[in-house]
């Protein structure tokens, strides 16, 4: 099968041919049809998240269908077409598992960082962490909802039910938490890179009632701000666009340094948090709720072997929406 490969952080993918993986008992056999690149691949690929597997074939948005089954398989079937998030294994048996946060399992195993992923034609992987895809959606149009819709509906769990809500860093999230959202009767108020007319309009068409430079104060105090830029100087910024007892989450895996900021505007119950990771709950609930919206993903496709081009167009802000790797034999 063709995969493309990171064998060290800050260099280039590598395109190779490998053997297809045999499922062991409990895995499936994927025939991948599309994976969407995310951010944490970047971080992955430019060495800012520390452990991966090495050689790692990245990739934790993977839509396929079933093409073999290991021993002892019972959720799935040769052909059913099923989405593979970034929570690839998990104990079980720590105290977060217990408490029904396996996002936070301290031996958990993630796709495509330190498991092999979706930047290939073929994976294998835990039957439990898949889920089945909403016939609703071609597989291109599903992928990036299996991280960047799954993350951005976990951020907005974790940002309550206030009305009015920011957005910092109009990517492929933004683009999908927006239509939520509006759905939820909400009010977006997005943040883009100071500058950036064309994620402004973006954000505009997807129905954000505002769009400004990130370092602008919105008309109006927010309820709560959720930060998809991996940018440290957003904390305080969107501290001052919160009223008083709004949350900042921050959905990214990794963020540069958050700047010192004075006590007055975390004062009166602001509150900041983190997203983490996934629990299987947080899919079945996205997965249900995605077609009601219904979510619509606006992608753009890259050939397997051009996902370093995909990357370093994603690195330079140049995608509006999901970047998107299709495999020979999808099905669009
Ligand atoms: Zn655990
Ligand atoms: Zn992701």
């Amino acid at each position: 099968m063709l995969a493309t490969i990171l064998d060290a952080p800050g260099k280039p993918l590598r395109v190779a041919e490998l053997d297809v993986p045999k499922p062991a008992p409990g895995q499936l056999l994927i025939r991948i049809h599309a994976c969407a690149v995310c951010r944490t691949d970047l971080h992955v690929v430019d060495g800012e998240l520390t452990q991966p597997k090495l050689p790692l074939i990245p990739g934790h948005e993977i839509v396929g269908t079933v093409a073999e089954l290991g021993d002892n398989v019972s959720r799935f079937r040769v052909g059913d077409r099923v989405g593979v998030p970034w929570l690839g294994w998990t104990c079980g048996e720590c105290s977060y598992c217990k408490n029904g946060q396996e996002n936070l399992c301290d031996h958990a195993k993630f796709t495509g960082y330190t498991l092999d992923g979706g930047y290939a034609e073929y994976s294998v992987v835990d039957q439990r962490f898949c889920f089945p895809i909403p016939d609703f959606y071609s597989d291109v149009e599903a992928a990036p909802l299996l991280c960047a819709g799954l993350i951005g509906y976990r951020s907005l769990v974790k940002a309550g039910n206030g009305k009015r809500l920011g957005v910092y860093g109009f990517g492929a999230a933004a683009h999908i938490v927006a239509q939520v959202a509006k759905y939820q009767q909400r009010e977006i108020y997005a943040f883009t890179r100071p500058g950036d007319d064309e994620a402004r309009k973006f954000a505009l068409s997807l129905g954000a009632v505002w769009a400004g430079d990130s370092n602008e104060l919105p008309p109006v105090k927010l309820d709560a701000a959720i930060i998809f830029a991996p940018a440290g100087e957003l904390v305080p910024q969107a501290l001052k666009a919160i009223g008083k007892g709004g949350t900042v989450v921050c959905s990214g895996i990794h963020m540069s340094d958050i700047p010192s900021f004075p006590y007055s505007i975390l004062w009166e119950e602001r509150s900041i948090c983190s997203v983490a990771n996934l629990t299987r709950r947080d899919g079945e609930e996205f997965m249900s709720l995605a077609p009601k919206v219904p979510v619509r993903t606006q992608v753009e496709t890259f050939a397997l072997e051009d996902a370093n081009e995909a990357l370093s167009r994603l690195r330079s802000g140049k995608i509006y929406g999901a970047a998107v790797l299709v495999t020979h034999d999808t099905e669009r």
